[in-house]
């Protein structure tokens, strides 16, 4: 079907099937496009075994370097810092199989692309220990200087349920939030395109805090009220850092049901995109049996880009950091978008200069975790007085913010994601060191704790992370802003080159900052494997009659343009 109102597997059209990250922009079923056993599309013979370089060996990057080598072409990947990017699970000093999640950490199920390649891989995963969850056993939550304590929302005082209440009224009130849901579960594109068409002029301009504040729910209660919605969010905490945003982005991640039913990679996420380097194909076109991405590269991908430009036959040369030209007929790149007027020299005139605006105005929000191990998960003894853990997955509007608890059972380490905070919390420890972000943190939460000697706990070296001081990296996720509908759409839109000049032909874009779901994998996934749509029909191949791509239905359900 070419309309991509159908899909198989795990919904049908009554609405009951689970949600998942299926539009609300691009309503395509990616997931049914990856488990199709017609496979994606071939190439023409000629093609086979053609070069495509791929910049960045991120998981964008290796989704389509996988995806593409299944169809016969040899994706040549460049990687300027370390493989997996943004997916980086950082092993304690001497604690084999004990992470610290830096990047992506917490995986909504929703994210179907995204699982499809975990499970491929055959990697475990368990629920996220998320505020509220059983998976986080208890959560403090503590604004203002008062601290509660919960297993479950109805522990918490009537006014966090107000808060709950309220924000599920104004998302009905205010964007058709059930009727959306309803259309996602049962894949029913026309209503649900017809319903989100409506809501991106009225809230491209709009902050997230605009629609809280003027929502009727929220503007007949108290300023507090607010306050601590942003403190505990909807689900993950911490959502005021978000409230400058477009609210268009946070319609898609409470839509998409982002924010909910997450899990994590047992022994850490990165395995996935080092799974996906080393796992050898059992569908392969062209190449031989056993072949791999890792055989393909004889075991490392090429150092970094340094420039992009056109040569006078159509190709691209890439230049490494070395000095290395090597031309392609086609070039994904896959690192954040600001690079490619940081890192990487690129002729001005690969793109539109319609596109440039866009991948220069894109912003990105700034993030910081700090991480300690300890000798056990200490948290779940119990306080003698009260009967409860003396320590919980912690809310704070202290410097804090978030403090995660990841058990590993009761005989090996524990680890303690001391702070994760974004945005002007974020800023706060950019010039600090590790130890005195530690210092820190712990200064904050014994405020919160002053019986619990967490300090006491803590073996072996902490590990931090600034991405926005990381310059292959310049922030840690895209955060669109009112206005910037436009731009997400003309990078989105760009793997369907037909209309375009020839000049402007043959280079890709994806990756988390293409995206419409940034901050999320999934749409990191969906990305790439929109470009390996687009590669596909650069170097003439097809998909096949009955499993069409996203280009063979964008132009039919290709999210909407607003006037310039
Ligand atoms: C702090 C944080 C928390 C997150 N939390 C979650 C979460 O809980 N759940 C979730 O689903 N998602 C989460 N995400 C988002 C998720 O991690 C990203 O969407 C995804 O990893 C992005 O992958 P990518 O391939 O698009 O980009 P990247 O991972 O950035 O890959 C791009 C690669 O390009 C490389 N590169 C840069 N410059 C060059 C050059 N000149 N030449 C060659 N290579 C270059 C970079 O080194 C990098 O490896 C989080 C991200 C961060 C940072």
């Amino acid at each position: 079907m070419l309309d991509g109102t159908t899909r198989s597997g795990q919904s049908g059209s009554d609405g009951t099937g689970p949600i998942t990250i299926f539009g609300p922009d691009f309503p395509f079923a990616f997931d049914d496009w990856l488990e199709h056993p017609s496979g994606l599309g071939s190439v023409p013979p000629e093609s086979l075994g053609q070069e495509v370089a791929v910049v960045g060996a991120g998981i964008s990057g290796l989704v389509a370097a996988y995806e593409l080598m299944k169809l016969g072409l040899r994706p040549v990947l460049y990687e300027a810092s370390q493989l997996g990017g943004r997916l980086r699970s950082q092993e304690f000093e001497g604690a084999a199989g004990i992470v610290a999640e830096l990047g992506g950490m917490r995986f909504p199920v929703s994210s179907t692309s995204f699982y499809h390649y975990v499970d491929l891989l055959g990697l475990r995963t368990e629920p996220f220990p998320n505020p509220l969850t059983p998976a986080s056993g208890s959560t403090v939550i503590d604004i203002e200087g008062t601290t509660h304590y919960a297993e479950q929302l109805s522990d918490l005082p009537a006014l966090f349920r107000e808060v709950a209440a309220a924000w599920a009224h104004a998302l009905d009130d205010r964007a058709s939030f059930t009727r959306i849901q309803d259309a996602i579960r049962s894949r029913d594109v026309a209503t649900l395109k017809a319903l989100w068409n409506e809501l991106v002029p009225l809230w491209d301009d709009r902050t997230f805090y605009d629609f809280v504040a003027t929502s009727e729910a929220f503007s007949s209660l108290s300023f507090h009220h607010r306050e601590v919605f942003g403190q505990v969010g909807f689900g993950t905490g911490g959502w005021d850092s978000d409230f400058p945003n477009s609210m268009l982005e946070i319609l898609r991640v409470v839509m998409t049901e982002c924010d909910e039913n997450q899990r994590l990679v047992v022994g850490g996420v990165e395995q996935v995109p080092r799974g996906l380097w080393h796992h050898a194909p059992e569908r392969i076109v062209h190449w031989p049996q056993g072949t791999s991405l890792a055989s393909l590269h004889s075991g490392a991908p090429r150092a970094g880009v340094a420039r992009l430009s056109r040569e006078p036959d159509g190709t691209i040369a890439v230049t490494d950091t070395w000095g290395d030209v090597r031309r392609y007929p086609a070039v994904l790149t896959t690192c954040q978008s600001w690079l490619l007027t940081t890192q990487i020299e690129c002729d001005e005139s690969l793109f539109s200069q319609k596109l440039w605006m866009a991948l220069d105005r894109t912003r990105y929000m700034q993030s910081s975790k700090t991480f300690v191990m300890v000798d056990r998960p200490f948290w779940k003894d119990k306080d003698p007085a009260t009967g409860r853990d003396v320590m919980s997955m912690t809310l704070t509007d202290r410097l804090t913010r978030g403090t995660y608890l990841f058990d590993n059972g009761d005989d090996k380490p524990g680890v303690i994601c001391l702070t994760y905070s974004w945005m002007s919390d974020a800023m706060k420890m950019l010039p600090e060191s590790v130890d005195r972000r530690v210092r820190l943190s712990l200064d904050s939460l014994r405020k919160i704790y002053p019986d619990v000697d967490i300090a006491g706990h803590i073996i072996g070296d902490p590990i931090t992370v600034s991405w926005e001081a990381d310059r292959y990296f310049l922030g840690a996720f895209k955060g669109a802003l009112p206005g910037h509908y436009r731009y997400n759409q003309r990078m989105y839109a760009h793997f369907c080159q037909d209309e375009m000049p020839v000049e402007h032909r043959g280079i890709f874009l994806a990756g988390d900052d293409v995206s419409w779901t940034p901050a999320w994998v999934e749409g990191a996934v969906q990305t790439s494997l929109n470009a390996v749509w687009g590669v596909l029909h650069h170097f003439g191949g097809t998909t096949f009659p009955e499993n069409p791509g996203p280009g063979d239905v964008f132009s039919a359900i290709g999210p909407i343009e607003l006037a310039d």
